[in-house]
């Protein structure tokens, strides 16, 4: 019966809150809490006005963290199991999603780095297997595909692979020396992420960033029996586009475009969601964007996944609070 209940906990999609703590323009605005986490489980509407009493004040998800919790905790409780199945030949994608300021990048930043720590942990600890762990880094800007490790800013292609699946084409893969190393390739994509933007977050709220770890393992040789398999699986760090850019309608020339595009990726991945969790017969619609096209091995299937939606407590972001819960909600 054990076994079972972990099978049906992994096969669902694990979805948490992440609410932020008020900052300081929300502080500076007199703008107040909305939102509050009354437990593990459940997140509550505060302001009980006489309008909003049509819709619900009580939410419940697999886990809620309020302002109070570290990112350390979000990753034990809310992705590690998820991405360290990738040590076991399990693909998995973690996600960010939320408006533009809530704390998307803040988490999945943490997250990566926590989750390639305890990699290493587990291969200093597994000395009878050998292990390989190569990084790539992309951004989807505008339905474009661009290699975060490079300075090339030509498009990537897609391409179908019998056996892989959907491959990105030429994408730089570099093999990890150690944790360090991470770090150095972070920094490197967060400057490739800042080129060609005008203002303040005005790229990053538009595009999605995928972080891509691939582990693959065998026995040593000293350990080598006929039947010893090799392992390979890759484990997704998704930086979304703000969650903003699903609902809003943007008015002339390339904003129109961007807007359309990004509502392509966002609504598909959206689509794709509601589908794999209402349980994974019939058609999805991993076509029909490139962001689930080229997570496609990564999302569903046997593969494990982890929404972390980050919220802003503040009553001036109370629409698109609501949104986010309803993404929220539709997932698990
Ligand atoms: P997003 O990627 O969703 O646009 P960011 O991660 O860039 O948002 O967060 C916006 C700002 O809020 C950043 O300055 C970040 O450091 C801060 N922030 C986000 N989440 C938290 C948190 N849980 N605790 C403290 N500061 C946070
Ligand atoms: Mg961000």
């Amino acid at each position: 019966a054990d076994t079972r209940e972990s099978d049906a906990q992994d096969e669902k999609i694990f979805v948490s809150i992440r609410l932020r703590p008020l900052n300081e323009r929300e502080l500076s605005n007199n703008d107040v809490a909305d939102w509050e986490c009354i437990n593990n489980t459940t997140i509550l509407y505060k302001n009980s006005l006489p309008e909003r009493s049509v819709l619900p004040t009580a939410y419940t998800f697999d886990r809620v963290f309020g302002g109070d919790c570290s990112t350390r905790q979000v990753y034990e409780e809310a992705a590690k199991r998820v991405a360290l199945s990738v040590v076991s030949g399990i693909n998995s994608s973690i996600f960010a999603y939320g408006q533009t300021s809530s704390g998307k990048t803040y988490t999945m930043c943490g997250i990566t780095e926590y989750t390639v720590a305890d990699i290493y942990d587990y291969i200093h600890e597994h000395t009878n297997r050998e292990f390989v762990l190569k990084f790539s880094a992309m951004e989807i800007y505008n339905e474009a595909v661009k290699d975060l490790l490079s300075s090339d800013a030509m498009p990537l292609r897609l391409l179908d692979d019998p056996e892989k699946g959907t491959v990105v084409e030429k994408i730089t893969e570099v093999t990890l020396r150690d944790w360090s190393h991470l770090k150095e390739l972070l920094s490197v994509c967060e400057a490739q992420r800042k080129i060609g933007e005008t203002s303040l977050n005005e790229t990053s709220s538009r595009s999605h960033q995928i972080l891509r770890l691939t582990v693959e393992s065998r026995a040593c040789e000293f350990k080598r029996s006929q039947n010893s398999s090799t392992l390979a699986a890759t484990v997704n760090f998704v930086d979304l586009a703000g969650s903003e850019r699903a609902s809003q309608i943007l008015s002339a020339g390339t904003r129109l475009k961007e807007g359309c595009h990004i509502n392509r990726s966002l609504l598909t991945l959206g689509t794709v969601i509601r589908k794999l969790s209402k349980g994974r017969n019939g058609h999805i619609p991993y076509r029909d964007s490139k962001l689930t096209r080229i997570l496609q091995n990564s999302l569903g299937g046997n593969a494990r996944t982890a929404i972390i939606c980050t919220m802003s407590p503040a009553h001036g972001h109370v629409e698109q609070s609501r949104n986010t819960l309803l993404f929220a909600s539709c997932a698990k």
